[in-house]
């Protein structure tokens, strides 16, 4: 599970852009999603071999009708104090400490987790002394730091590090129940969802050891197949309380989307697949889980025998980026083929941690080589040596060939599909990876 680190502060203070300096060293993992909207929220990030996820709280939409900016700050601190591992909280030098930080601050101290005080905009001797004025505060970090010109923020990643917790991986347990992540914009109806699987079966809910403040983990157990819903607190209490709905945590669906192996990705027929849905599905792909779209309210939908199949080239073709996706429609309110999403899940997961056999795995990458060899290039032909599959969950191939550079996209496409083909994989990603061995 990677630490989540949040970044908060006043608006104009320079979040955006610490933000995108820090991700700046790990661009190529951050890579854009065809079709998704570019400006992203969250974005993970290496410093000394650890990966940690930044998320920028300032670009999280809240309501602005009547907002006062102390009450924006206040929200936005709430958000990260309830989710994040470390709070880096962003300060201007050139404004000194002001009423607003004060404020923060106060809460910040009675929360018990590591904060780093940033002070942004310092850029000369002056800003530097300026600085000190910020330890004030009485938080545990003042850091220094231009972002707009890149100083001190290997200070800052360090610092950063520093107040990790320590890492404890995670990994899926042999025999475990299934987890499923079940994510989605407000309204889209996750609780009546979740509602109707628990309403057909034995359910145990369980503060299960191990799991984080507040989230709760629901045991669902169908026969001999056991399913772990995690982190459904949040939806529940939503259901309980007649408040106005809270903004959908960005930072929430992360910790259940990295805790998950299957991710149900719910959205609203009466919709379609709107571009903050885009956005939520990308986290699961990002995230290397298996992927079930779930595009409820199917009742609200006026239907003839095409419709399904026209409605599934519709979400198909706005997730385009993961078109291995499953996708199945259900109607949480009438029950409607949610007797369905279990067996579906099972049969993801199961994709998800598949192991091909190495010497099946050569036999299918020669054949597929000799019924389709690659094109020349420059007189040079890709020779493909010898694939294995060192990883699962998702699974991963590694090729080792002549010359890594002679492998096109569609060469690539090409077997990732004949893998798809021979093996079950639907509903999880793959990773095909070419290394060249002299
Ligand atoms: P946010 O609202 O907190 O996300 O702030 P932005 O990242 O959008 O920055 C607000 C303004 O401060 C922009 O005009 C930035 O160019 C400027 N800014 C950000 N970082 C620095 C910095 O390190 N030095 C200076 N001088 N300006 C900065
Ligand atoms: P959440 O915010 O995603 O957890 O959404 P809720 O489960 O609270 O549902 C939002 C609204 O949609 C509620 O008024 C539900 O009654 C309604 N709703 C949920 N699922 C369905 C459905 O399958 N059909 C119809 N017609 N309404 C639904």
């Amino acid at each position: 599970m990677k630490p989540i680190v949040a970044i908060v502060g006043r608006p104009n203070v320079g979040k955006s852009t610490l933000f995108n300096r820090l991700i700046q060293s790990r661009q190529a993992i951050v890579e854009d999603l065809p079709g998704v909207t570019r400006d992203r929220l969250y974005a993970d990030a290496e410093w000394n071999g650890r990966t940690i996820t930044l998320v920028d709280t300032g670009g999280i939409q809240l309501d602005k009708d009547g907002d006062t900016i102390e009450a924006h700050v206040t929200r936005q601190a709430e958000l990260a104090i309830r989710e994040a591992d470390v709070i880096v909280f962003v300060v201007d030098v050139t404004q000194g400490v002001t009423a607003p930080d004060l404020e923060v601050a106060e809460r910040l101290r009675r929360v018990r987790k590591p904060v780093i005080v940033a002070v942004n905009k310092v850029e000369n001797l002056k800003r530097e002394d300026e600085a000190l004025e910020f330890w004030s505060l009485g938080l545990d970090q003042v850091i220094s730091v231009s972002a707009e010109h890149g100083m001190g923020t290997g200070d800052l990643m360090d610092a950063i590090v520093a107040a990790l917790p320590s890492a404890v991986p995670e990994e899926p347990e042999e025999g475990g129940p299934v987890r499923v992540a079940v994510i989605g914009r407000p309204n889209v109806g996750k609780s009546s969802l979740v509602n109707a699987i628990l309403g057909e079966e034995r359910v145990i809910v369980s503060d299960v050891a191990g799991t984080t403040r507040d989230a709760i983990d629901v045991l669902v157990e169908r026969g001999e197949d056991k399913f772990l819903l995690v982190d459904t607190a949040g939806m529940r209490r939503r259901a309980k309380v007649e408040q106005p709905v809270e903004r959908y945590s960005v930072m929430r669906a992360l910790r259940a989307v990295e805790r998950a192996q299957v991710v149900l990705v719910v959205v609203d027929a009466t919709d379609g697949v709107t571009e903050q849905d885009q956005r939520i599905a990308g986290y699961a792909h990002e995230n290397g889980k298996a992927c079930i779209v779930v595009v409820n309210k199917w009742d609200l939908v006026e239907k003839d025998d095409r419709t399904m199949a026209k409605k599934t080239d519709e979400v198909r073709a706005r997730l385009a980026f993961m078109d291995y996706a499953l996708v199945h429609f259900v109607s949480a309110k009438t029950g409607a083929r949610v007797h369905r999403l279990l067996p579906l899940i099972k049969e993801a997961a199961a994709n998800h941690a598949r192991r091909i056999p190495t010497r099946e795995l050569n036999d299918l990458v020669r054949e597929a080589y000799a019924l389709n060899p690659p094109p020349s290039d420059k007189g040079r032909r890709l020779k493909i040596l010898f694939a294995t599959q060192p990883h699962v969950s998702p699974p991963g191939f590694v090729f080792f060939v002549n010359d890594a550079e002679l492998v096109h996209f569609s060469y690539k496409r090409y077997l990732e599909n004949r893998l798809r083909e021979t093996y079950r994989f639907e509903g999880t990603p793959i990773n095909l990876y070419f290394r060249t061995r002299a």
